[in-house]
């Protein structure tokens, strides 16, 4: 039996975070992590495409029995059109990922199964029904175990398309529950083993990695005992935290010595109020210039994020948001536009309020506004956005960003001096794709 993993891109629109990605290189975990879930004594064949590096139609030629693909909101059309053309050759169409689970019935009507939430225990379970000839069209077991949390298999992926620093994962869930964000209601909060992470690790044979665990030290116990083992290694780490880590002196002081040099973490804005309206009360902007310095000193670079369009943001506020970032002396800043994910409760607000403006998904992209905003008209929105990342990004501001690194060499001020370069090119629009 032979099986296609997919993974589409919308390439009709210019999403920051895709096209960053992109630039970047960064090997994708979804497709090694649905191949590692298919079990190895059903003698499968797995190909897999990730259209971040080429195009599925060259796929189109061979045959497979089932078709996988696993997909975000913004790619949703693109991964209906894929799945039609591998239905008309033959191939059973499976579903996954964020979309299909919180818009199962629209996805049902282009798929033959589909798989809600994670896919740990629902892959094994549907191989064995498909075997037999009686699939279901919906797996749902939410109730992964860590037993269940299996190594990625990245020899599905052509490596050398990818940057050579890998992706890794340990903690795919995050506690906090911010109304705009899907991570809580897609991924459960079971971590993998630590010893099975560290021995992932130390297989790879780098000493830079890149942790795409949402919320790093979310699980503070898993968190410590993580790096403890990962300070043996002696590598570098990046990741994704929350500000308020930065007041857990224990927690910095260890992922200083496990080798963290850089954090991505989610301010969102500097309004109280607004982070208040969408839960995310642990961020408290008047204390997030402390949490950043505290970071630098422990030699981590902080790359805020920050969204436009939260219903008590005003023009006036988000136009003087890059002098707010330039206060913060942070080193990385990337902007986007308030997106409320299909179903989700803020999207139910804000269609019960008559505000949704389309639901044409190749539009939910972060980039562009979906939605009526509340003190602003949304081209207005779209031009403060445009304009947050012009201002963010004159080449004063990227000087200052590396130069606020503290405990930092010149050649890490040179770094972040050319990242920043890099974001400038992509978030104001001037990078164009070649094809
Ligand atoms: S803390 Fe981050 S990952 Fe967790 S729910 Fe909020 S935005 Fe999502």
């Amino acid at each position: 039996m032979k099986i296609l993993l997919v993974m589409p891109w919308e390439k009709g629109y210019k999403s920051y975070r895709d096209i960053f990605s992109k630039l970047n290189a960064y090997a994708p975990l979804t497709l090694p992590t649905l191949a590692g879930i298919i079990p190895k004594d059903m003698n499968i064949e797995v190909v897999a495409c990730d259209e971040m590096i080429e195009n599925v139609e060259k796929y189109y030629k061979n045959h497979y029995d089932i078709v996988m693909i696993a997909f975000i909101t913004s790619s949703s059309l693109r991964a209906y059109k894929i799945a039609k053309e591998f239905k008309t050759r033959g191939s059973y169409i499976v579903f996954g990922g964020y979309h299909t689970t919180f818009m199962p019935e629209e996805a049902k009507e282009h798929g033959d199964t589909i798989i809600i939430g994670e896919a740990e225990v629902s892959i094994p379970i549907f191989l064995k029904d498909y075997l037999n000839k009686e699939p279901k069209g919906i797996y749902n077991y939410p109730d992964v175990k860590e037993s269940d949390r299996k190594r990625p298999d990245r020899t599905v992926l052509k490596k050398h398309k990818y940057s050579g620093v890998p992706t890794i994962i340990a903690n795919k869930g995050c506690s906090n529950n911010c109304e705009f964000c899907a991570i809580s209601r897609m991924s459960n909060q079971v971590p993998r083993c630590i010893n099975d992470v560290i021995e992932e690790m130390k297989s790879l044979k780098k000493k830079l990695f890149i942790f795409f665990d949402p919320n790093f030290f979310g699980n503070r116990q898993y968190a410590i005992n993580l790096m403890t083992e990962i300070a043996k290694l002696k590598v570098k780490w990046m990741g994704a935290a929350t500000i308020n880590s930065a007041f857990d002196e224990e927690i910095m002081a260890l992922a200083e010595k496990s080798g963290c040099i850089g954090l991505l973490v989610g301010i969102e804005s500097m309004n109280k109020q607004s982070l208040d309206s969408v839960n995310k009360k642990f961020v408290d902007p008047n204390k997030c210039k402390e949490a950043i310095s505290i970071m630098q000193k422990h030699g981590i670079s902080v790359n805020c994020c920050f969204v436009l369009g939260f219903d008590t943001d005003t023009e006036e506020e988000l136009m003087s948001l890059p002098k707010q970032v330039e206060y913060l002396n942070l080193n990385f800043v990337r902007y986007f536009i308030l997106t409320p994910g299909p179903n989700s409760s803020l999207f139910n607000r804000l269609e019960a309020e008559g505000r949704i403006l389309t639901k044409d998904w190749s539009k939910y992209n972060q980039n562009e506004v979906v939605f009526t905003p509340k003190n602003m008209s949304k081209e207005k929105l779209e031009e403060i956005y445009k304009y947050v990342w012009k201002e963010s990004f004159r080449i004063g501001n990227i000087f200052r960003r590396a130069r606020n690194m503290q405990n930092a060499n010149l050649y890490k001020k040179f770094l972040i001096f050319t990242l920043n370069v890099g974001f400038k090119f992509v978030g104001t629009g001037e990078y164009k794709e070649a094809n």
